[in-house]
């Protein structure tokens, strides 16, 4: 018997290489305007999206908001004319062409599929997430996909993981795992809506938080194992 029933995944960070895709997209959408992309652009955008999502999460902006917010913030500081809300929209089309997995994503999921329910827990929106699981062929492999954007709460409210245990067949969470690389959404949520936990830690950072996760692994190699498959 495995020990759980259902694993959760988060998906960027966890399954999708967030990064490399964010990249790619930003200098296609500033190549698209005719400003050559260099490093600082993206170093500073990366500084002033973590502060939107943050206010987006503090629900002080709306999601609507997040495109027009980062973008504008963007355009100012490189003194670029141009409209941030038509930026973001060029971004988004091609982030949603951004589908590299990371290392051992699809081995992990194709040793627990079938043994367990899997699905897909991820804070984003609707059609960018929908596009890059589908382009990444992650879609075919899970049972329940869940997008923060497409409903009103995001992780790490409990009932977005309560949700997706619902969708994935009504596993009951104390048999359920959820697996993320972020601390403060994936793991403080799964733990206060009384699943297991997994952080995916690769860089082996510390955790500064008073929590802990269940499990911590740098490899998704390593899941089969915990969840016992
Ligand atoms: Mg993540």
């Amino acid at each position: 018997m495995t020990r759980y029933d259902c694993v959760l995944f988060d998906a960027d960070g966890t399954l999708l290489d967030y990064e490399a895709g964010e990249a790619r997209a930003l200098a296609r959408a500033l190549a698209a305007i005719g400003i050559e992309p260099g490093p600082a652009h993206l170093a500073a955008y990366r500084e002033i999206n973590a502060r939107v999502w943050e206010r987006f999460e503090r629900r002080e902006i709306s999601q609507r908001e997040i495109g027009r917010e980062r973008f504008g913030e963007l355009l100012a500081r490189f003194g670029i004319r141009g409209d941030p809300e038509a930026l973001g929209e060029r971004y988004l089309e091609f982030l949603g062409e951004e589908a590299k997995l990371i290392d051992g994503a699809r081995e992990a999921l194709q040793a627990l599929r079938g043994r367990v329910k899997l699905a897909l827990v991820t804070n984003g929106l609707g059609a960018v997430q929908r596009a890059r699981l589908a382009r990444s062929g992650l879609d075919s492999l899970l049972d329940a996909v869940v997008i923060s954007g497409e409903l009103p709460m995001a992780k790490p409210d409990p009932r977005i993981f309560v949700l997706a245990l619902e969708r994935a067949g009504g596993v009951p969470p104390h048999r359920a795992i959820m697996v993320g690389d972020n601390l403060a959404s994936d793991v403080l949520g799964a733990i206060q809506a009384g699943l297991a936990s997994c952080w995916f830690n690769p860089r082996g950072e510390a955790n500064p938080f008073p929590f802990s996760p269940t499990y911590e692994i740098r490899s998704l190699a390593k899941l089969p194992g915990i969840v016992g498959v």
